[in-house]
């Protein structure tokens, strides 16, 4: 991977004319460490995230060496690249075929169900094994998530407790997990959960192993900061002790966005200025998904293509570059004056869900990706060997 001091040197020596992923491994290197030193919870990384293979193998040397994975795909990725690595199959609708490959080939052992008929497929599927590690998904409120996903997934109480009976027969170990949303800016939706959790396995009257808190720990944008993670380890730690499970029961967690979000920025080219409108070659269809689709307040900055000083600000329309109308910006952007043709916009802290979004509608969604030097954007993790940056001063120039 060719390697630059800062975005700004890559637009003096290359002026890129598709896209480019910013990688900072030393973010993820940082992310890694708060999750394995600060938080007793064990993190399977969710991969559904960011897949980007530089992304996975920083994951790894930082330490992460289990993997939520979703999707037959998702498992061979990561049986393939990391032989030892740790591999949950969380998705709670799973392929009948996926179970059985995910078993017999990948030696996946540890299966997520909500429902009866799921924890009967993974039983068939894998010849009632007696080594499976059962996991019951129990449905949460996902209070203060900015993409909250309750309703598709998720036991009722009572039917979760129905599901951890049957599952204990079968399971050598049985877990609880839960999802809060993603985004979640309330350390207490942990509380709340794991309230309602325990209360679930003391009227199963089971005994259970492993309590997965899921993900939704929270990154930095650029509409504030979010509690700090300090207050989600000690709330969910707070409430694990609580919980009605075995003195030696297991902890986890499964964090996507908290651990890649302040990966990769995009570092955009404007292909045309036009009466206010700026026309750039990311957009809707392509990293910047959630930017049009959840208006997401992504940090961001201007680069001159020439070197020259930029001044003043401005309100832009932006325009994404496929033929869709309604791949544009929900809403104007201020950015430098006077931006052309040949200039560059960096988009910061797209590391979770841009390239795990990005699409080839249109013949667009080509990037590529160089190694950066520099640590511009707001962080959660403090600096390793870098400057720090606090949200107030995020630089524009
Ligand atoms: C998406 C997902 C995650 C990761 O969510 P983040 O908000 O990125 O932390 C974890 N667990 C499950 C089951 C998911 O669907």
């Amino acid at each position: 991977m060719h390697s630059y001091a800062t975005p700004t040197h890559i637009v003096r020596e290359i002026q890129p004319d598709v896209p480019v992923w910013c990688f900072r491994p030393e973010r993820v290197t940082a992310s890694a460490k708060w999750f394995r030193e600060s938080f007793s919870a064990e993190p399977f990384y969710a991969v559904k995230a960011n897949p980007g293979v530089h992304v996975l193998d920083a994951l790894w040397a930082g330490g992460v060496h289990s993997f939520d994975c979703a999707s037959d795909t998702e498992v061979e990725l990561i049986r393939t690249r990391f032989p030892e690595a740790r591999i949950a199959f969380l998705h709670p609708v799973k392929n009948r075929r996926a179970i059985a490959r995910a078993y017999k080939e990948f030696g996946v052992r540890i299966f997520v169900t909500d429902t009866m008929e799921e924890l009967n497929k993974i039983l068939e599927e894998t010849g009632y094994a007696k080594d499976l590690t059962i996991i019951v998904r129990v449905a949460v409120s996902c209070d203060g998530a900015a993409l909250p996903l309750a309703g598709k997934f998720g036991a009722s109480a009572d039917d979760a407790a129905e599901i951890l009976r049957e599952a204990r027969r079968y399971a050598d170990e049985l877990g609880v997990s839960f999802h809060v949303g993603s985004q979640a800016l309330k350390p207490t939706a942990w509380a709340t959960a794991m309230a309602d959790v325990s209360r679930i396995i003391i009227s199963a009257a089971v005994t259970v192993d492993i309590v997965d808190v899921g993900g939704g720990f929270p990154s930095v944008y650029a509409d504030g900061a979010p509690p700090a993670l300090e207050s989600y380890a000690a709330m969910v730690e707070a409430s694990f002790e609580n919980m009605y499970v075995l003195e030696n029961a297991d902890l986890w967690c499964e964090p996507g966005r908290a651990l890649v979000a302040e990966s990769e920025s995009l570092l955009c080219r404007i292909e045309l200025s036009k009466n206010g409108a700026l026309y750039i070659n990311d957009g809707s269809y392509g990293a910047l998904y959630d930017a049009v689709h959840e208006q997401w307040k992504f940090p961001k900055r201007a680069i001159a293509g020439d070197g020259r000083k930029l001044h003043g600000m401005e309100a832009y329309r932006v325009y994404g570059p496929t033929c869709d109308s309604t791949d544009k910006f929900p809403d104007e952007i201020m950015l430098p004056a006077g931006l052309s043709e040949g200039d560059y916009i960096e988009f910061g802290n797209l590391g979770a869900y841009g390239r795990a979004m990005s699409s080839r509608f249109n013949g667009f969604g080509e990037t590529e990706v160089v190694e950066v030097q520099d640590a511009p954007w707001p962080s959660l993790y403090g600096s390793v060997g870098a400057e720090v940056v606090s949200i107030g001063s995020m630089a524009t120039r």
